[in-house]
């Protein structure tokens, strides 16, 4: 049987976690079950920080730039899943999104007919991940903190930034994890109601 995560669908980066870190960590899939990481190489992350609009220079990872990035990755999803579930974040964790963090930024240089710019930075790929630190350490200290949820579905478990008025999103996307969390539900109910009305016409036949 094909897993239901086959479809080539999952294997797209979501860019709609409502933050520039959150985007990053969704870059692994299916965190909830069987979770499929998308950065599977550095051509893959030089792919993301394009799509993930980050300014137009070369951004051509090493291995070891490739390395970093996805222990980031990881690290960030680890300190934001312990704010979400209250628990004290790991001190290696908080560890390196500040060494990632400390770099400094690329700095903007606007060309003579202001039509154009190019990004100065010692290193294009370091630059790209102390933005998404930065991103991260924003959005667990300040207003966004209680914000900060994970996917209800057991399978997705995709960490997002509610921006609801009410603040009382349940899943990653409605599109894609509510209408088959209701399907699901709603399934559960009709089995429960057939179960209940065989036993009602079981026990009626009893008497
Ligand atoms: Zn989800």
């Amino acid at each position: 049987m094909t897993s239901g995560n086959s479809h080539p669908k999952y294997r797209r980066f979501r860019f709609d976690a409502g933050s520039l870190s959150l985007n990053f960590v969704a870059t692994v899939r299916h965190r909830g079950a069987e979770p499929r990481d998308l950065l599977t190489s550095p051509a893959a992350l030089r792919k993301w920080l394009h799509l993930a609009g980050f300014f137009p220079i070369d951004t051509s990872p090493s291995q070891n730039e490739y390395e970093e990035a996805v222990l980031l990755r990881e690290s960030i999803h680890a300190v934001i899943k312990s704010i979400i579930l209250d628990a004290q974040p790991e001190s290696g964790d908080i560890a390196r999104i500040n060494q990632a963090s400390a770099f400094p930024p690329a700095i903007p240089q606007l060309h003579a007919a202001a039509a154009s710019v190019t990004w100065e930075t010692d290193n294009p790929v370091k630059a790209c991940l102390a933005d998404i630190a930065r991103d991260a350490i924003t959005i667990m200290t300040g207003a966004e903190r209680n914000r900060l949820k994970r996917c209800e579905s057991g399978g997705c478990r995709m960490l997002f930034l509610d921006n609801s008025p009410a603040n009382r999103r349940r899943w990653c996307a409605m599109s894609i994890c509510g209408n088959r969390e209701k399907i699901r539900s709603h399934r559960q109910r009709k089995q429960l109601q057939n179960h209940d009305d065989q036993t009602a016409t079981r026990d009626k036949k009893l008497l």
